[in-house]
């Protein structure tokens, strides 16, 4: 008998492990209570990427994985994914957060090994050449990692997802579940429960002990009429948190912020974020862009695993919790949803 599997939440997490679960013989069906990748998933910064930046809190093993499954997009997904330059701009020729820099992508390069995506390169920036960054700025530090249209690779997932008969049910909202196969009256082998930010929520409202706390941390982005040609990581003012700003469609995307909230329910982006991010790109930039330049905004909830205080630190791996029939997923982050595929997919085939 061919085994049915429920699963709750068709953000990248459940889209993706449906589809390798599909692919694996089961008979799969998604209860998405917008439609697919509606929420937390269309959010993103758009990068495929390890996190350089998780290396300062020595996730190697984290940044590793997200590395390989860097990989897995591009490769699978060339039509809507892509590499880029990202640099770094110092205004001093020497110093720690250089060396922190330097030796930081150089490990990147390492972890990534065969998968590299190309070298770093350290070079000076010459004034004239330059009408991005404001004269401060005296060298740069480049290093590559990857991007993807959301939107299109989205599209394609979905349109594998119909191609491998699987069923969706969009518009779907799941409020009662059990361990033992039961999602609202319906009756399945195994529930995956890839509801993002809103785990801890459902498990609760079911009477399941959620192993894992989750911290509802909101970050935004701003779109601004503004062409780059190359990605930019940043200090944001005031405090050690990077932003990015990236080149995306003949315009900028700029992000993220990070601010704790009650809930992941319709976050939307605050006049301090809006601010924040404004006038840390100016801080770097030769000539400032205008509140006129924002031409849009997003925020989103991350569904971090709560750690401790500063949420910066927190780590974006996953944790798995089963409980029975029952396979919660916590964390992760959407390069990493082939990860959290295969080791659903692991679990269920050595049931
Ligand atoms: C600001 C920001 C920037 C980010 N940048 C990056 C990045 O650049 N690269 C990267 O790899 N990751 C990034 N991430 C992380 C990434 O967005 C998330 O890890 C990923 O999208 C989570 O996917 P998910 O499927 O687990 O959750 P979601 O996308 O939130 O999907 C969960 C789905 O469950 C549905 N749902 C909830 N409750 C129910 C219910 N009761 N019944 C039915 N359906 C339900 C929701 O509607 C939702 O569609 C970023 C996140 C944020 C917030």
């Amino acid at each position: 008998m061919i085994k049915r599997i429920g699963i709750v939440g068709g953000g990248i997490s459940g889209l993706v492990t449906a589809i390798f679960l599909a692919k694996e013989g089961y008979k799969v069906s998604i209860f998405e209570k917008n439609t697919l990748l509606s929420e937390t998933s269309s959010k993103t910064t758009k990068l495929l990427h390890g996190g350089l930046r998780y290396l300062e809190n020595f996730h190697f093993r984290e940044v590793k994985n997200g590395l390989n499954d860097r990989h897995w997009w591009l490769k699978n997904f060339p039509q809507h994914t892509n590499k880029i330059k990202i640099s770094i701009p110092f205004i001093n020729l020497i110093s720690i957060d250089l060396l922190k820099f330097f030796f930081g992508v150089k490990l990147y390069g390492l972890l990534a090994g065969p998968k590299s995506l190309g070298n770093s390169e350290l070079s000076l920036i010459k004034k004239s050449s330059d009408d991005l960054l404001n004269e401060n700025y005296k060298l740069k530090l480049s290093f590559f990692d990857g991007v993807m249209d959301d939107n299109l690779l989205g599209e394609d997932l979905i349109k594998q997802a119909k191609e491998l008969d699987i069923n969706i049910f969009e518009n779907y909202e799941i409020s009662s579940l059990d361990i033992n196969g039961k999602v609202d009256k319906q009756n399945f082998d195994n529930i995956i429960l890839a509801v993002g930010p809103w785990t801890k929520i459902l498990l609760q409202k079911n009477n399941i002990k959620s192993l894992k706390d989750i911290d509802y941390i909101k970050g935004s982005h701003l779109i601004l009429n503004k062409q780059i040609k190359f990605g930019i990581m940043f200090n944001g003012i005031c405090n050690s948190r990077y932003i990015f700003a990236l080149p995306y469609k003949g315009l900028t995307l700029l992000g993220t912020t990070e601010e704790r909230v009650e809930s992941p329910e319709n976050p939307s982006i605050s006049q301090k974020e809006e601010s924040y991010l404004l006038e840390s790109f100016n801080s770097i930039l030769k000539y400032p862009v205008r509140k006129e330049d924002i031409l849009s905004s997003y925020s989103g909830v991350r569904p971090l695993i709560k750690e401790g205080k500063n949420s910066h630190k927190a780590s974006r791996d996953f944790f798995i919790q089963k409980n029975n029939k029952l396979i919660s997923i916590f964390g992760g982050k959407w390069t990493t949803a082939p990860s959290i595929a295969r080791k659903i997919v692991t679990i269920i085939n050595d049931e």
